[in-house]
């Protein structure tokens, strides 16, 4: 096994503890040719957490979907999509059945996860885009294609907590990044950022951009490009998170890889990150 470590800015990231799957460590400095063929690659994070940020690799779904699709709101088929949950169920060991998911809109609200499972099309979620839990395999999945997964977790001695979280621009200023933070108590708590447009690649209008700069500080919107990782970073950090990873690979960027809404004009499948208490 291989540590990933951050792409863009190595010198400060410190440790970076991501690693391929599927056999297929990922190297050291870019990480592509590694990650090509996992299903997905796991934070290594101490304590009983499973927490594994999905590719587009491994699954069954063709054309635009090709092939890890998890996203059933697309126009997929429904069956390739419960197909594709159950495997990224099986790379990550997390129980299909039970998991859930949310109807994500761009807020800043954060639910206990609740066993509905995630293989029957239909099954209707809490609006929401955070889900933690504190009990033992209680599955949960999130689904992007250019926003952030992030997961944070219980760092300290005390009973475990985890959280998953949607993290795009709107949710990143409506305070999703809080609302986990305070559903897992604060204390110590860790971070990791999964993959998500990049600053190489994400415009944004003058609006958006000075939003962020007020609220982050002017170097996280340069020249009409919005740095969504390194805004969501400061905000773990504000958020009580001592340590905060970042995989800082682009879906934009990586079309082998990942899904991108942006890259693929909105005719695209979704990746996500599933976790759970093991
Ligand atoms: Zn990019």
């Amino acid at each position: 096994m291989i540590r990933r470590r951050s792409l863009a800015t190595p010198t400060v990231r410190g440790h970076a503890g991501f690693a391929g799957a599927a056999g297929s460590p990922a190297t050291p400095n870019g990480g592509r040719a590694g990650l090509a063929g996992a299903t997905a690659f796991h934070w290594d994070v101490p304590g009983p957490y499973v927490v594994g940020f999905t590719t587009r690799t491994g699954g069954v779904s063709s054309g635009a979907y090709e092939s890890l699709n998890l996203g059933i709101l697309t126009d997929d088929d429904p069956v390739n999509v419960v197909e594709n949950r159950r495997r990224a169920c099986r790379e990550t060991g997390a129980d299909a059945e039970t998991a859930t998911m949310a109807w994500q809109h761009h807020g800043a609200e954060v639910r206990r996860a609740e066993p509905r499972g995630i293989v029957t099309p239909g099954t209707l979620f809490d609006r929401c885009d955070g889900l933690w839990s504190d009990e033992p395999d209680r599955a949960m999945m999130l689904l992007t294609a250019d926003c952030l997964p992030v997961a944070v977790a219980r760092s300290d001695d005390g009973e475990p907590a985890l959280a998953i979280l949607h993290v795009g621009w709107r949710g990143l200023l409506a305070g999703i990044i809080a609302s986990g933070a305070e559903a897992l108590g604060r204390g110590n708590l860790a971070a990791a950022i999964g993959p998500g447009i990049g600053p190489c690649c994400y415009e944004v209008g003058d609006e958006v951009a000075e939003s962020f700069r007020r609220r982050f500080g002017s170097d996280v919107a340069p020249e009409g490009r919005l740095d969504l990782w390194s805004a969501a970073e400061r905000a773990l950090h504000e958020a009580g998170c001592a340590v905060v990873e970042r995989t800082d690979l682009c879906t934009y960027c990586h079309p082998e890889l990942f899904f991108s809404h942006r890259r693929d004009k909105g005719l695209t499948g979704r990746q996500g990150v599933v976790a759970y208490i093991g």
